[in-house]
């Protein structure tokens, strides 16, 4: 594909516009302006639903920010590139990242880190970092950005940190679900919670990021994967993924930390919490063996949240930890995660249980809001 004919002008798109909180997205047709210094458009072909868009669109207990284009995980092409972006040109296949990677601050010089100082997270922020604008508008009104990255568009325009390169032969129909809820699982027990052969691990949340998590630990050789949801049509579903043990708090009268406890000999070595429940995340934390046990937060929690555990718990050796994106750094280490898959270490197909066109995105976030399968896939082009 040649980017030639495009390049420098701006483009008009379909696109799925959020005008209001909790108001079916609208298909739209919006202007796209070319990326500006250190910015690239992307031609997006696929794109899924994660719950972190729900979240935001829903807006209950987040900031509202409309009307907005919403979407994060996703695949796509590189269209045309801004002035000093070296490392990307027209045609390169590419993951759009909603934490970026600047390789240049204090956190990306840091092998410990993925929090870039410049582009990480921004969920309050709906314009480009550049001039403190969008990109998108319709007759001239301009609509936010998310998270940098606004995949529910046939363009969009990103960040050049927040764009993995990865392999052409690479298919994005599948790898775009490692731009966000795969990768985050995936990289909570593989890089954060690091459970030793034999140990026993508890997910907390079974959707496509707790199965990721759980997939981790398999990876990992854990002996036991105890799976907890409060939705126990997601119990069938995680057998494939090698949760061993499942537990719903909703069958117990006592906290399920205490219901755990009991079977594991006094807490399990590591729990992932992948459910964005203030509840779930202190269950997590507390379900954890004294002495070793290490608990990862991954959900993201509502804006008034506060986590409340009595410090005892700490004091007696357990540890909390939390990780954005599971600890990978979008550029450096999206590629790798993507060899995974093509080396068939890692199966995708098993997370994508519908694909939609388009203009049906509305259907997406119908299964998601009932708990139905875990990826739906959004084909642009159809
Ligand atoms: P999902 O909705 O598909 O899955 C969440 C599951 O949690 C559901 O099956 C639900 O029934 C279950 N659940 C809810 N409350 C529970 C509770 N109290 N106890 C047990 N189970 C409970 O969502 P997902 O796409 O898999 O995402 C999971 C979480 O991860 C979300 O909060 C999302 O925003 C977050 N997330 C975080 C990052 C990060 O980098 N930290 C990245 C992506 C997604
Ligand atoms: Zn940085």
């Amino acid at each position: 594909m040649s980017s030639s004919s495009t390049a420098g002008q701006v483009i008009r798109c379909k696109a799925a516009v959020a005008w209001e909180a909790g108001k079916p997205l609208v298909m739209e047709e919006v202007e796209v302006a070319p990326p500006q210094a250190l910015e690239v458009r992307l031609k997006i072909l696929f794109t899924s639903l994660c719950h972190t868009d729900v979240y935001f669109w829903e807006a209950k207990g987040q900031t509202p920010l409309f009307p907005r284009i919403f979407g994060h995980e996703a695949g796509g092409i590189v269209e045309s590139v801004g002035e000093g972006v070296t490392d990307l040109k027209p045609g390169d296949h590419v993951l759009p990242v909603f934490t970026g990677e600047c390789k240049e601050c204090r956190h990306c010089k840091s092998e410990e880190s993925n929090m870039c100082d410049l582009l990480r997270i921004n969920t309050d922020r709906g314009v480009m970092l550049n001039d403190g604008k969008s990109r998108f508008s319709i007759n001239g009104q301009p609509i936010y950005h998310f998270v940098g990255t606004s995949t529910f568009s046939e363009y969009t325009v990103v960040h050049v940190g927040c764009v993995a390169k990865i392999n052409p032969a690479a298919p994005l129909d599948k790898v775009c679900v490692l731009s966000c809820g795969i990768s985050t699982g995936l990289g909570a027990t593989l890089n954060v919670a690091k459970p030793k052969k034999g140990s026993t691990v508890a997910v907390f949340g079974l959707g496509a990021v707790g199965l990721a998590a759980a997939e981790g630990a398999r990876i990992s050789g854990a002996s036991r994967i105890i799976g907890i949801d409060l939705n126990a049509k997601r119990f069938d579903e995680a057998k494939k993924f090698g949760v061993t043990e499942f537990v719903n708090p909703k069958d117990h009268d006592k906290p399920v930390q205490e219901v755990l406890a009991e079977m594991t000999n006094g807490g399990v070595d590591r729990s992932i919490e992948c459910t964005g429940s203030i509840n779930a995340m202190i269950s997590a934390f507390e379900c954890v063996h004294d002495g070793w046990g290490v608990a990862v937060l991954v959900g993201v929690p509502n804006k008034d949240d506060a986590f409340k555990t009595h410090p005892m718990n700490i004091l007696n050796e357990r540890t909390i930890k939390g990780t954005f994106f599971g600890n990978y750094k979008p550029r450096s280490d999206l590629p790798s995660v993507v060899e995974k898959y093509m080396n068939k270490e890692l199966e995708l197909e098993k997370f994508i249980t519908h694909e939609v066109s388009f203009s049906e995105i509305n259907k997406a976030f119908e299964y998601m809001l009932r708990g139905d399968g875990l990826r739906c896939i959004i084909r642009m082009d159809a």
